[in-house]
């Protein structure tokens, strides 16, 4: 049974809760945490702490709306990749988003890029640029091969690609992703797709959101600012709010009609 079965109540959110419906459920992941600091801005500011506080200004809008909210990790501590991905699975949720800021590892690059990239899994990178982000991002995991063997990741990938959460988890990326242009006037990097480990075994629609570069010198200190994190909060929350009305009509739709 899908996590979108057992949960068909999504447009309860920002509307009162049905008196036979569940209250609508996200998952959020701040990404890194602990040792892994994940990217840095060219004065220190550190990637671990910016999703923390992203996810934190987040899970309390969507409190707000009328959502359920579970944060992966609530302080600044280490938590492997495999346990945010064990977390979602014993956390049934209508989707589950990570954050990150990306970086580039040359003085060169990190002088000229700049913008905002939302990722949904694949097994295959959309482009050069998102195969080296999933690998940066996928780093722990690779320094740390027993995580988990090549064949398991390929079931789970091939057992994604033919579940109703994979379309979703595209529908999602593209909800949220237009949002955060617009709010935030960033250079827009597109909705991409690449073989994250944290989104694999993931059953509730998934995405990734590098919601900068960090390494950028300008857009790293606007990431820092607490105006322009609430103007990415609420693009996300409103993407995500877009993402359960449209799934909430079509499944309150698929049940109304005849079998
Ligand atoms: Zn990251």
């Amino acid at each position: 049974m899908s996590v979108r079965a057992l949960l068909p109540f999504a447009t309860a959110l920002l509307l009162s809760v049905p008196a036979h419906g569940k209250q609508p459920t996200v998952i959020i992941d701040p990404g890194h945490g602990g040792g892994q600091a994940g990217a840095s801005s060219a004065s220190g500011y550190r990637e671990k702490n910016l999703s923390l506080q992203l996810a934190q200004k987040l899970g309390a809008e969507l409190e707000k709306l009328g959502a359920k909210v579970w944060l992966t990790r609530e302080k600044d501590a280490h938590l492997p990749l495999a346990d945010r991905v064990a977390f979602s699975r014993s956390h049934p949720a209508d989707l589950f988003i990570s954050l990150h800021a990306n970086s580039m590892p040359t003085q060169w690059a990190r002088r000229r890029t700049e913008g905002i990239e939302t990722y949904f899994l694949s097994a295959n990178a959309s482009g050069e640029e998102a195969r080296k982000t999933a690998a940066r991002e996928n780093a722990e995991v690779q320094a740390a091969p027993e995580a988990a063997g090549d064949d398991t990741l390929a079931f789970i990938l091939a057992d994604l690609q033919r579940s109703e959460a994979h379309v979703d988890s595209s529908r999602l990326a593209y909800s949220v992703h237009q949002k955060l242009v617009a709010a935030t006037g960033a250079t827009d990097r597109g909705v991409q797709q690449a073989p994250f480990y944290v989104l694999m075994g993931v059953e509730a629609p998934a995405i990734l959101v590098e919601v900068g570069f960090i390494s950028h010198p300008t857009e790293g200190k606007k990431l820092q600012d607490a105006k322009y994190q609430d103007l990415i909060v609420q693009a996300l929350a409103e993407g995500v709010t877009t993402f359960l009305e449209q799934v909430g009509a079509r499944d309150t739709k698929a049940e109304a009609e005849p079998k």
